[in-house]
């Protein structure tokens, strides 16, 4: 009888948005409009040194709507992992817009539970970070831990409207990372789980 407990390895991991989390959120970003956001490498590589797997998260209707193609989407990702120096370990797109009624867009979990199973991740030490809403409405859904960065397109006004309220808020990426890893740190070092 082969022990399952024993050969499923957990990885930690964070779910990271696009726009307005890693860029400046201009709308429908194309290659020549990207404007990377303040530390954000600095802060994603401090993120892969402790051991937590990086994943992009996105919505992309600009797809859909024919305002760029999945091409020019790769070639924005691609611009921007040379950019920040660190490679995403995964990429969670949906190309639709919200009249498609698909079953990815966010703030839909499905995209995410899918990567859980995939990756074999640990929900409870993994986070998913984000400027809006919908970025961080999955992670309420699913049990996975949720922070709100202030560079895009929420202020903490907006936050009296919410469902829920996010497990951490900073005003920059960095910021967030930091306390992500001090409270990673809290749980304690579990090395070697893969
Ligand atoms: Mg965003
Ligand atoms: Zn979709």
């Amino acid at each position: 009888m082969v022990n399952l407990k024993v050969l499923s390895p957990l990885w930690k991991a964070v779910f990271l948005d696009r726009d307005g989390t890693l860029n400046l959120d201009v709308g429908y970003p194309t290659p020549d409009r990207l404007v990377l956001l303040p530390r954000v490498g600095e802060a994603l590589r401090a993120l892969k040194e402790k051991g937590f797997l990086i994943f992009m998260f996105t919505n992309q209707s600009g797809i859909a709507r024919g305002y760029f193609n999945l091409s020019d989407f790769w070639r924005f990702n691609r611009l921007l992992s040379e950019r920040l120096q660190v490679s995403f370990d995964d990429i969670l797109f949906c190309p639709h817009k919200p009249e498609d009624r698909c079953i990815c867009r966010k703030p839909s979990p499905y995209l995410i539970e899918l990567a859980l199973r995939r990756h074999l991740i640990d929900k409870r030490r993994s986070w998913i970070v984000g400027d809006s809403y919908r970025d961080l409405k999955p992670g309420y859904i699913l049990g996975i831990n949720t922070a709100l960065v202030l560079t895009g397109k929420t202020n903490l006004n907006d936050l009296r409207t919410w469902d829920f309220k996010p497990d951490l808020i900073g005003e920059n990426l960095m910021e967030i990372v930091k306390e992500i890893i001090l409270r990673d740190e809290a749980l304690g070092e579990r090395k070697g789980t893969r």
